[in-house]
């Protein structure tokens, strides 16, 4: 059946420990609004802008941006160290899907979007497979990163995945190291560059826990770097012990903030932050117009108000593709006040995200992480790819970095103090944090 595997971090491999097949949530009564009415109506007055931006997302999918990304060098390409791939790039975007595989569509819950791509093969090699197809984020860690362009061993690698629990993201990020692994003979038998049969075939291997090998690389790209010692750290592409997501910080520069200092390990959606160096305007959150890919200037505060309001998105269950249709920050406040039946404004909703964001950083504290911790893997700062839309351009890490923990007020160690704390009530945590 056709719909979203939840993967990232891990998920699959925790509920496997425990013997845990799935968890299943039913219920008949509808959940009561505060102010229906008043919710209706602010609905109202902006579905259609979001409908209308988001009719390319309803067409192709989220792999409709594919060939974009190509070209503006934000498609990470043979684990992030290649810049241009035009002809591979068309022969995986969404509309060659559409084109080819898709059967249908399905969208969460009340969406009127329908983002969600269904595809079916009915023949060849990779016949008989039908289920979700693969959204952008799959589409480029499971094809680009690996240079693999055959659309239907895409759709078969997505269907593995979704079936055995495994993130995609982490997944293309191990296939691509292996590939590296195989090119240096650190691993002679790994599968090539862009041989989708094979990484079929490995990534049910390691999603089985079949053999020493897939076994090893179901441990993710940090472990298998510890392993293996030596050069294979240079090639182990992740943060925090979580591979990379899809789009690459030499070309927006904030996600460089964004990946390094997530909390649970390099996600694009705490901060989301590249949406606002395209297309995102915030007036509210001082973002009057999208800032400027390369440079540094203002993307620390940036990065640290995004979180904040991230963290509400990801609270409230709100999809971030609203953004594109011109949803704004106080579009929140005015929906979320009528689900609640709060009269919140803009900064006690925004000290709720701040607040959650502080509660994530003291956890992850008290686990021992630290400035340590907020890096960025060596090829994305200092490997220029020489070539495609961003061919010389590096993150400026150590000031944009600066500038979060300032308009965090975090220490210089990248951690609350304990006075943050108590000023947000999250007095209770404050003996997790260093004196
Ligand atoms: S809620 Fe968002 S992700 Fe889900 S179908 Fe709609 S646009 Fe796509």
């Amino acid at each position: 059946r056709a719909g979203r595997a939840i993967g990232r971090t891990g998920l699959g491999a925790v509920m496997g420990a425990k013997r845990l097949k799935a968890i299943v949530a039913r219920g008949s009564q509808h959940p009561s609004l505060a102010r229906a009415e008043a919710l209706r109506e602010a609905v109202r007055a902006i579905i259609g802008n979001i409908v209308e931006a988001l009719q390319g997302y309803r067409a192709n999918g989220t792999a409709g941006g594919v060939q974009n990304y190509e070209r503006l060098g934000n498609l990470p390409l043979k684990n992030w160290r290649q810049g241009s791939w035009p002809e591979g790039a068309a022969r995986i975007t969404g509309s060659r899907m559409t084109e080819t595989i898709l059967v249908g569509r399905y969208a969460c819950g009340g969406c009127p979007v329908g983002c969600g791509r269904e595809v079916a093969i009915e023949s060849g090699p990779h016949a008989g497979v039908r289920g979700g197809g693969p959204e952008y984020e799959t589409a480029a860690a499971l094809g680009s990163l690996c240079l693999i362009d055959d659309l239907e061993a895409l759709a078969h690698m997505n269907e593995v995945c979704n079936r055995l629990g495994l993130d995609t993201i982490s997944a293309g990020g191990v296939l691509a190291m292996a590939m590296e692994a195989r090119e240096r003979s650190i691993w002679p038998e790994g599968p090539a560059w862009g041989d989708g049969e094979a990484a079929v075939r490995l990534l049910e291997q390691i999603g089985r826990r079949e053999g020493e090998m897939p076994t090893l690389l179901g441990e993710g790209v940090r472990r298998i770097a510890e392993a293996w010692g030596g050069l294979a750290r240079e090639f182990a592409i992740h943060i925090k012990g979580l591979e990379l997501p899809m789009h690459d910080p030499r070309v927006y520069v904030s996600q460089a903030i964004g990946y390094a200092t997530s909390t649970r390990g390099a996600c694009h959606l705490q901060a989301f932050c590249h949406f606002y160096e395209r297309l995102g305007r915030a007036p509210a959150l001082g973002i009057p117009e999208p800032l400027p890919r390369e440079t540094a200037e203002g993307k620390g505060k940036m990065v640290a108000v995004l979180q904040n309001l991230m963290a509400l998105f990801d609270s409230l269950k709100l999809c971030k593709f609203l953004l594109l249709g011109s949803f704004q920050p106080e579009h929140l406040v005015e929906w979320a006040n009528a689900v609640t039946g709060w009269d919140h404004d803009l900064a006690g909703w925004l000290r709720t995200g701040e607040r959650i964001c502080n509660l994530r950083r003291a956890i992850n504290a008290r686990l021992g992480a630290s400035r340590a911790d907020d890096i960025l893997p060596m090829r994305l700062l200092v490997h220029r790819r020489g070539e495609g839309g961003a061919p010389d351009n590096l993150p400026p890490f150590g000031q944009m970095l600066a500038d979060y923990y300032a308009a965090r007020r975090w220490s210089e160690f990248g951690v609350p103090t304990p006075e943050l704390l108590r000023e947000l009530d999250l007095e209770e945590y404050a003996d997790w944090v260093p004196a």
